[in-house]
């Protein structure tokens, strides 16, 4: 049986300060918990590869068919504990906390609303993302092809097709790139992830260990690819 799950403040300070942020929704509270110990394990393991330098990276994971949990801003996500995640609706306004969400938390809820299937999404600033999303800035976009670990990629079978990874323009201003995302799919493009210029990468799945796989695909083929270049590749 689902357990309502209450802010951790008093119902005095809840009724003067937190009314308009409060929702009524039951939250299961053994499914949050059982999301941030995910979230919390993402965390040390990409923190441990360097992958979220300097407090940088989100992640979350979808709660139920309304509610998403996001790691709160600032934290260091390579120890990240239950207190460092909160809920957010899928419009991004915090759930019974006080705490401010991840600033990239509109790019996350995007990838719920937009794909049914997403269970969890994982942002992170690794080196080998970030320069690669600066080299291949100018075509807008990196073309993953003859790469057999495309196919870690969930709906391909095969190194033969193309696999295209857009680089979007960076901003502060989270509508805009919003907007981006949008503009992609809207022309019925796939898309199982993207780059940001300069910034790093946002790679999802059914669940966290699909994400991961997703996350960890993409580094290993933007890493063969950047040492191509390094080696002097001529185009094909
Ligand atoms: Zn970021």
């Amino acid at each position: 049986m689902k357990r309502r799950w209450a802010p951790r403040y008093s119902t005095e300070r809840f009724n003067t300060e937190r009314r308009a942020t409060i929702d009524t929704h039951a939250i299961d509270t053994g499914q949050l918990a059982a999301c941030a110990r995910e979230i919390a394990a993402a965390g040390r393991e990409l923190g441990a590869r360097g992958w979220t330098p300097a407090t940088s990276s989100n992640f979350s994971m979808r709660l139920d068919e309304g509610h998403a949990v996001v790691t709160i801003s600032g934290r260091d996500k390579g120890r990240l504990g239950i207190d460092d995640v909160m809920v957010v609706d899928l419009d991004g306004h915090a759930i019974g906390s006080t705490s401010k969400p991840s600033a990239e938390t509109a790019l996350h809820m995007q990838v719920y609303r937009r794909f049914a299937e997403a269970g969890a999404v994982l942002h992170t600033h690794s080196r080998t993302q970030t320069v690669a999303s600066r080299w291949f800035a100018a075509d807008g976009v990196v073309r993953l092809s003859g790469w057999e670990l495309q196919k870690a990629i969930a709906g391909t079978r095969s190194h033969e097709g193309t696999l295209e990874l857009p680089v979007f323009a960076n901003t502060q201003d989270m509508p805009v790139l919003v907007r981006a995302v949008d503009a992609w799919l809207d022309a019925g493009k796939p898309l199982h992830g993207y780059l940001i210029d300069g910034h790093g990468i946002y790679a999802w799945g059914r669940d966290m260990a699909e994400a991961h796989r997703h996350l960890e695909a993409f580094e290993f083929m933007l890493g063969c690819e950047l040492d191509l270049v390094t080696l002097g590749r001529t185009p094909r």
